[in-house]
């Protein structure tokens, strides 16, 4: 017999094979209640590369998260049983073949029964995600955070894909429903005068970062829970916060969410109907000191913490 676990929190940080806050890297979808799956894929990106690393730096980020959320007063790995699938077989040449993949790989997850928390990769993977979660969810609610909208036209005609499109093909493929899409965050030099009227008139509700400062955040999430009558699906692009709190993403926007910001407005969804999660963007090769990796571990954790609340 062996008394050495190779997995769980009996591990120091620094010890053991580096599954997401060391739980067990798993395939067995039984009485699981939430399953967290990388996608390591950055061939949506329009600039710099990189996030193909994210979900291995934020799983090795997340060794250092111990289990008690002390702000909530929950630890979600006693409450919940929750694995590490690890990742989708990506095709770095290929988005369509990737869409596939995730798509197939998360309604296996959430047909069994489970949560899914996804951790990318770059943003296109969004939509095979929501297509996923459509088909077994129906239409959903979507809160997004992001620098960008992400609802632009391809720039290539031949492929439609890609990190700054899939909010638009999830709108006009009725994955969302109407009236209950929130982008917030939203700034930065865009290509021209009618970006966020295009957005909107797609069924986007752009919320500026303008607009968070002003209003503050607990307004901000007023209108959030106003508006959320469905399942709620919640996608993080880390550029939501600023290059000061998360430097390591390929298209940085200045004048952004601070770190604690963000946490907030994660925290702030309790109450909702949440049924699925992703954090994107994370570009390890362009990150200081791990900071952005860190960040978004925590706001994994801080997702995972309300789940565990929710099944209170
Ligand atoms: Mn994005
Ligand atoms: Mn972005």
């Amino acid at each position: 017999m062996n008394d050495n676990p190779a997995f769980g929190a009996g591990l120091q940080p620094f010890m053991g094979i580096p599954s997401f806050m060391r739980l067990p890297a798993s395939r067995e979808l039984k009485n699981v209640d939430v399953v967290i799956m990388g996608v390591p894929f950055d061939s949506g990106t329009s600039y710099r590369t990189g996030t193909r690393f994210g979900p291995r730096k934020i799983r090795e980020a997340s060794l250092m998260i111990w289990g008690h959320n002390s702000t909530l007063n929950v630890a979600p790995l006693k409450k919940l049983n929750v694995v590490d699938y690890g990742d989708v077989s990506v095709i770095p040449t290929s988005i369509e073949h990737t869409m596939t993949a995730i798509t197939n790989m998360a309604s296996g997850i959430i047909e069994a029964g489970a949560k899914l928390i996804t951790l990318g990769g770059d943003h296109s993977i969004a939509l095979p995600l929501l297509r996923a979660h459509a088909k077994k969810y129906g239409p959903v609610s979507l809160v997004h955070l992001d620098a960008h909208i992400d609802t632009w036209e391809s720039e290539f005609e031949a492929v439609p894909y890609s990190h700054g499109t899939p909010f638009r093909y999830a709108l006009q493929e009725g994955l969302i429903r109407k009236g209950e899409y929130v982008q917030i965050g939203i700034r930065g030099p865009v290509s021209g005068e009618n970006d966020y009227a295009d957005a909107a008139a797609l069924g986007a509700r752009t919320i500026t970062i303008h607009e968070v400062v002003q209003k503050g955040v607990d307004e901000i999430l007023q209108e959030v829970h106003k508006r959320m009558k469905g399942p709620v699906y919640v996608t993080v692009d880390i550029d939501s916060a600023d290059p000061a709190f998360a430097p390591g993403t390929g298209t940085p926007e200045v004048g952004g969410l601070t770190s604690y910001q963000l946490l907030q407005l994660v925290r702030g969804l309790h109450g909702l109907d949440l049924i699925g999660f992703d954090l994107v963007e994370v570009s390890p090769p362009f990150d200081h000191g791990e900071i952005t990796s860190i960040l978004a571990a925590n706001i994994v954790f801080e997702y995972l913490s309300l789940l565990a609340i929710k099944d209170e």
